[in-house]
């Protein structure tokens, strides 16, 4: 239980004992900190009675608010009944087996098991683990360099983080040395006079070209999300991921969705493969499985990996001791429930979903926005100084962090990626929901120009 300070206090032990992730500890140091003390809906409010409308779902992962009782209740009974027991050796609980079925159920047919860690950063490093053992198992022990994007997210641990393509994260940690990167399908940023059609192609095919540099015979997976969330919200172009399946299949490669992000609704489908045709042979899951109520993320592994794995019969020497954790499976499992009883995925896409993707667009009229791009419950702003040369608004992004100030100091919770503005709210907003986002971020963006 936690006692009553008051804020003054709060801010200032904050400032003496926490240490914030991803935080710039200067700007932190001389303008000081914002305690949230509670959340309703899609509103948080912090302990000065500020109300700010959550347009990022916290970060990317209550997707259905934050007044889901179902899920508390589901959390509470659980820790009653069994709060803790590990899921080493042969031991098991209920929620971990009922909600890896479910889990099964709700993903493509081939995918029949799932692999439970705390966050999409571990389940991460658990997917090299899975390829690595699955080729030594099939006699391939060469098979063992990964292929990725630049400027992807896929989680803060070393290996998560050499999967991932922020060069500032690199820059403070040395890497895994068999991570390898592509270009990201970014065509504002890098398309140039070529149609997004044909730049989805070329950038494609530099997964191609990174295989043959690498050996065929080395390369084991390339791994992406669907869509790159933390690094803008690339919305790769309709050629883009047809090209990277056909390499994929022609040359032997696993493919790997990060779904930490696209999973649960955000792009519009179950999954952000799904909504893309991808068909990926593994898939990270993290965040909006408990409404991000709760830790939890994992893999859900095809039939391609689990028949040589379970097949071999020896150890998988991996694992977490929270791996499977009873309470995070029952929020798991309420989350489900409620995605699925409501239908929330496919109402969102069909009545909210356009309505927020029409009023974003209405922005590139505006004079600092060089474009709009989105799909299903996310978008980002991009910002110009230039329209015709995108020439950005200001070096290192101080435009957007400008504006992405401006929104939060007006009720208004976004991120800002690079120069881009990103929103992506929660899937439970209302049309009049949508409209005050929309409002609040154009008030941003004529403050900033
Ligand atoms: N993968 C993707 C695509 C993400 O966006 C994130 C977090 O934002 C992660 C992995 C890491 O998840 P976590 O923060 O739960 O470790």
């Amino acid at each position: 239980m936690t006692t009553s300070i008051d804020t003054a206090t709060l801010r200032q032990l904050d400032q003496s004992h926490h240490l914030h992730p991803f935080t710039d500890f200067g700007n932190y140091a001389r303008d000081g900190g914002r305690i949230i003390s509670r959340a309703e809906h899609i509103y948080i409010y912090d302990s000065d009675g500020n109300a700010m409308l959550d347009g990022m779902s916290g970060l990317w992962c209550c997707n259905l608010g934050y007044s889901q009782k179902a899920i508390v209740e589901a959390v509470y009974h659980q820790m009653q009944e069994l709060p803790y027991y590990n899921n080493f050796f042969r031991c098991s609980n209920q929620p971990a087996v009922e909600l890896a079925s479910q889990l099964a159920r709700l993903s493509p047919a081939d995918f029949n098991h799932v692999f439970f860690t705390n966050s999409g950063s571990e389940a991460n490093d658990t997917n090299i683990r899975l390829v690595h053992r699955y080729y030594d198992l099939l006699g391939k022990p060469e098979k063992k360099q990964i292929i990725s994007r630049k400027n992807a997210y896929h989680g803060s641990t070393i290996a998560a983080s050499s999967l991932g393509g922020m060069q500032a994260m690199h820059d403070q940690a040395i890497g895994l040395d068999y991570v390898h990167h592509i270009n990201q399908p970014h065509w504002f940023e890098l398309g140039g006079d070529r149609s997004p059609d044909e730049f989805g192609i070329a950038v494609a095919r530099e997964l191609e070209t990174k295989i043959d540099e690498l050996g065929e015979e080395r390369v084991a997976a390339f791994i992406a999300e669907p869509i790159q969330g933390a690094g803008g919200v690339i919305i790769p172009p309709d050629t883009y991921w047809p090209e990277v399946q056909r390499i994929c299949d022609e040359r032997d490669i696993l493919l790997i969705a990060d779904e930490v992000i696209c999973g649960f609704g955000r792009t519009g489908t179950w999954w952000g493969s799904e909504t893309y045709g991808i068909r990926p042979h593994l898939m990270t899951f993290a965040k909006a499985i408990t409404n991000g109520y709760m830790p939890l993320g994992g893999v859900l592994v095809s039939d391609t990996l689990s028949d040589v794995l379970l097949g071999s019969g020896g150890e998988f020497t991996h694992g977490l001791t929270y791996s499977g954790h009873p309470a995070s499976c029952a929020a798991g499992l309420a989350t489900l429930g409620i995605l699925e009883e409501t239908g929330i995925i496919d109402s969102a896409a069909r009545d909210i979903a356009p309505h927020f993707q029409r009023r974003l667009r209405e922005f590139i009229d505006h004079p600092i926005v060089g474009e709009v791009r989105g799909r299903g419950m996310f978008a980002a702003v991009e910002l110009v100084r230039d329209k015709g040369s995108r020439e950005r608004l200001a070096a290192k992004s101080a435009g957007a962090v400008y504006c992405r100030d401006q929104a939060n100091n007006n009720g208004l919770m976004v991120r800002q990626t690079g120069d881009a503005m990103i929103t992506a709210p929660p899937l439970v907003c209302s049309i009049e929901e949508i409209d005050i986002l929309a409002d609040k971020l154009g008030q941003a963006l004529d403050a900033t120009a």
